[in-house]
């Protein structure tokens, strides 16, 4: 399945942490991530991760395209609710889209670790019928080279 991770930076270590204890069900998946939050979790992981742009710079909104074409199958976006930030409306945009298209979202690290564990029980599959995977989706494919 296609999984986005995005983390805002008061939430990266938070997000390193539920990436690396889940890395044995992540890793069977293909991993988007925004810029920053992506190279964290490649250098925390050495997952395989395809990195878009930095959130601020347009990435929430890279990922909220793949939302609304129905090629991502489930979104944990660890929110910062206490600190202001400058691309607040394209975070709204995402939800919103999530919400949308009835797409799985975790907005904090407990609901992350739920739909993870879901992700790994096989509680999604259903996202397989919905979703066949018949695109390709393109973003720059990176792994830690260790
Ligand atoms: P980042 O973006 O991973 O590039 O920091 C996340 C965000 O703030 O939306």
């Amino acid at each position: 399945m296609n999984i986005a991770l995005i983390a805002h930076d008061k939430k990266k270590d938070d997000m390193i942490t539920l990436s690396f204890a889940y890395q044995s069900i992540l890793k069977s998946h293909t991993l988007f991530a925004t810029g920053t939050t992506g190279q964290k979790i490649i250098d925390a992981t050495g997952l395989r991760v395809r990195l878009f742009k930095s959130g601020p710079l347009g990435g929430d909104q890279q990922i909220g395209a793949l939302v609304a074409a129905n090629e991502m199958d489930l979104v944990v976006f660890l929110r910062d609710p206490l600190t202001a930030q400058p691309h607040e409306p394209d975070v709204s945009a995402l939800l919103r889209l999530c919400d949308v298209h009835n797409i799985p979202l975790a907005t904090n690290l407990a609901t992350g670790e739920v739909l993870l564990r879901a992700l790994g029980r096989g509680d999604l599959d259903w996202r397989n019928i919905v979703n066949p995977k018949a695109k390709t989706v393109s973003a720059r494919p990176r792994r830690n080279p260790t």
